[in-house]
């Protein structure tokens, strides 16, 4: 059993505190990504975990066993990071060999393990080539060769294929996840791209400045985000933002955005409720909507259809993304391919209620959704 738990742990630079008292359990076996901006404490967690850099406070557990103390070896994981650090004079056979002879591991048992993960990546033919003589997806995989020959309990990943190009990342995406499956064994995956989270994981830890914002599965993450930074954070486009007013009547809600009116469902009005959101009268909210829940139509058929205008049309082939200003704001809209529209053009929205998110404006949390599974 590899679980990996983290108590309140802080790590802290000098005056810089990286990560802000984090908690979190990822379950053995489970393919856990820590997803964030740049700069928001994910290496620095990862790091601690692997012990290549202290724990200012707090427990760090690994399959049982507090290792706030214990050296990176002794800890049964075993670390890939965005730089492949092959040794450039040493074969591919011998750089993923090299972890096994430090150990002094016998001849035949390192053959046996090498030619084993060589199967797994698919780099047979590849073993007596030099690291120079391999693209950059080659050497990454003989980067996770090497951690896999000394088939530790634990396999943290420091963005590992952010380099490479949008192709081959996307065909690595499949091959990790594939990996995973294949090793049945935990994962811990640092990225900053929503889209290897999403793909990806069992379950995802979205952090900002140093916080744990939500940790959820994928799922979760993307149609019940807990705050604003969570709910722009996933999604391609991401989610669109409306500095609105929440009206709450006796029998009906609704919301207001400059001079249009935006009815409030039932279902969003109890799952507030059922929040505990305290509400009366008036109430600063930012409305959440996704690209995929906004129906574009050149009439309004409905009063509570927004009227807007075409900024601009984005054809992506099998879909087309539309750009609409309304009332001095623009949001994205995913329309079919087929829709005809031009810049310019006058154009009415008619939202999809049920899919709405509200937000307190002064807080960005979820007035809708609560956070349930953090840490
Ligand atoms: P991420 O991996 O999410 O980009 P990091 O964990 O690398 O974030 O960094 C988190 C914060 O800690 C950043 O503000 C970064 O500048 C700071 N930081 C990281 N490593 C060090 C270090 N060795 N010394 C001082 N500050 C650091
Ligand atoms: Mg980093």
């Amino acid at each position: 059993m590899a679980e990996v738990l983290l108590k309140n742990v802080v790590k802290k630079y000098g005056k810089v505190e990286a990560v802000k008292s984090l908690n979190l359990r990822c379950k053995d076996k489970e393919f856990l990504v820590l997803l964030g901006p740049s700069g928001c404490g994910k290496s620095s967690t990862l790091r601690m975990i692997a012990g290549l850099e202290s724990i200012s406070s707090g427990d760090i557990t690994i399959a049982g066993a507090k290792v706030n103390q214990t050296h990176p070896s002794k800890r049964d994981i075993a670390m890939v990071f965005e730089t492949y650090a092959l040794y450039p004079h040493k074969t591919v056979f011998d750089n993923m060999a090299y972890p096994l002879r430090i150990r002094k591991m016998p001849k035949s048992e390192i053959k046996t393990r090498v030619e084993r993960a060589a199967e797994i990546l698919e780099i047979v033919p590849m073993l007596e080539r030099y690291p120079r003589q391999l693209s950059g997806g080659q050497k990454q995989r003989v980067a996770i060769g090497r951690a896999i020959v000394r088939d530790p309990k634990v396999f943290l990943m420091d963005e590992p294929i952010s380099h490479l190009d949008a192709k081959l990342r996307g065909h690595m995406r499949g091959e990790l996840k594939h990996l995973h499956e294949e090793l049945n064994q935990t994962f811990i995956y640092v990225s900053h791209d929503q889209t290897e989270a999403m793909s990806m994981a069992d379950r995802i830890a979205v952090m900002n400045l140093g916080e744990l914002q939500q940790f959820d599965t994928p799922e979760k993450i993307f149609n019940e985000p807990v705050n604003e930074f969570v709910a722009g954070f996933v999604g391609d486009p991401p989610m669109n933002f409306l500095p609105c007013t929440l009206v709450t009547g006796e029998k009906q809600w609704s919301v207001e955005f400059k001079q249009f009116i935006i009815e409030v469902p039932d279902r969003v009005k109890n799952l507030t409720q059922k929040a505990g959101a305290q509400l009366s009268g008036r109430h600063g909210v930012t409305l959440g909507i996704r690209p995929d829940n906004v129906l574009l139509k050149h009439e309004r058929t409905k009063p509570g259809d927004l009227a807007g205008e075409i900024y601009i049309t984005e054809p992506l082939g099998s879909y087309m993304i539309v750009d609409v200003e309304i009332g001095g704001e623009r949001i994205k809209v995913r329309a079919d391919i087929s829709f005809p529209g031009r810049s310019k053009d006058p154009i009415f929205l008619e939202l999809d209620g049920d899919h709405m998110h509200l937000f307190d404006a002064g807080t960005s949390r979820s007035l809708i959704h609560q956070s349930n599974g953090k840490g």
